[in-house]
């Protein structure tokens, strides 16, 4: 048997008649770049996520830019996030000029650890940007407390956690502003590449419904210098169907990931992951931990079972974040699991047959090594 590590082929044959109605729209009335069919988009994203605005944009790197840069952060700043993450949401960070802070994450969410939080803050400290790793919110109460008493504007990097509840509240509506990504793999996946920022900050918004389309609040007057990083209307057309079937796709993950707690709980040396008290996880990844990671990997790979690593480099050891100075130990902890993670196959269309497929695999490697 081979069991993918995600199957998007499943997903948009079940849906294909729907997608081909909003595209065939679109093209009847020629609204590519921005336009209605984002405008409605947004109406309904900001909606799915308890915010006021969502600011459609290319990509999620785009969404964590836009809002540093809506929120004033530049030359000068500095702004904490994790190093256990995504590369985009440092990029961010760099191309609006301030400087990346890292803290170190808490082993068993493997998201920020609220009190590293409050020891990394410098007189310079303008902002802070935890992610929602793997589907699962970072614990906002003590990030939004410690913003709050120190005025740090708080960016959700909620790029895998669409849908994500933290104490009941809708990811990326807790902080100033939460960023999405809708690359084609994430749990809201467009059929490209399409992100949105969503916030309930109406001045916040605006400024980034003017920074998205070349500074100009009409057309050829720009009042700021601004980019061009406008949605599709492909995009918003086929993200709309799909929103529709987001609680129906994120029931069946969490589903599948309980089937994998079940089936490998108590197994010698295997760390499953943890859902929180405070959270509803998305699952967007389904990560477990294992001292010999690349050898089970391998085992697996030859049962037919793909598998990935998120992320193997923490980003203080990557090439592009070198000069910041850390150096090994700065993180034990993200450098710890970046040895131990291994991803299983997780996608709503996930099978019965293929979880315990993928489960024998485990037991297989426990006992013989292969
Ligand atoms: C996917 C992702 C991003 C970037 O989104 P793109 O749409 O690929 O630009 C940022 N942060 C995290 C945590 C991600 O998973």
């Amino acid at each position: 048997m081979k069991v993918p590590f995600l199957d998007l082929k499943a997903q948009g044959a079940a849906i294909r008649g729907e997608i081909e109605a909003a595209i065939g729209k679109v093209l009847d009335e020629t609204a590519f770049a921005g336009g209605p069919f984002v405008k409605a988009f947004e109406d309904d994203f900001a909606r799915f996520c308890g915010s006021t605005h969502a600011i459609g944009v290319g990509n999620g790197t785009d969404a964590l830019w836009a809002a540093l840069i809506a929120f004033g952060i530049g030359q000068g700043d500095e702004v904490i996030t994790v190093p256990n993450t995504f590369i985009a949401t440092v990029e961010a960070i760099s191309f609006c000029g301030a400087k990346p802070v890292f803290v170190d994450v808490d082993e068993k969410t493997c998201t920020m650890d609220p009190a590293l939080l409050q020891k990394a803050l410098t007189p310079r400290t303008r902002a802070v940007i935890p992610v929602h790793l793997f589907g699962q919110t970072a614990d906002m109460d003590p990030i939004m407390a410690i913003a709050k008493k120190n005025g740090l504007v708080v960016i959700e990097d909620a790029c895998q956690a669409h849908g994500a509840l933290y104490r009941g509240r809708p990811a990326g509506s807790i902080g100033d502003a939460g960023c999405f990504s809708f690359y084609p793999g994430k749990n809201l996946g467009a059929y490209g590449e399409a992100g949105a920022v969503v916030t309930s900050n109406d001045e916040a918004a605006a400024k980034m419904r003017v920074f998205r389309e070349h500074g100009q609040p009409k057309k050829y007057f720009h009042d700021i210098v601004g980019w061009n990083c406008r949605m599709d209307g492909l995009q918003g057309a086929v993200l709309s169907v799909k929103l529709k079937h987001l609680p129906a796709w994120t029931e069946a993950r969490r589903k599948n990931a309980k089937q994998y707690d079940q089936l490998l709980a108590g197994l010698p040396g295997i760390v499953l992951p943890h859902e929180a008290g405070y959270a509803q996880h998305v699952y967007h990844l389904y990560a477990i931990r294992h001292n010999r990671r690349d050898e089970l990997m391998t085992a697996l790979g030859d049962k037919g079972i793909a598998t990935g690593i998120h992320y193997p480099v923490p980003l203080h050891f990557t090439g592009a974040y070198q000069h910041l100075g850390y150096t090994e130990g700065s993180f034990p902890v993200s450098e710890r699991i970046a040895r131990e993670l291994v991803s299983l196959p997780m996608f709503p269309e996930l099978n019965q047959e293929q979880i315990e497929y993928v489960v024998a695999g485990i037991k297989e490697f426990l006992k013989t090594g292969k």
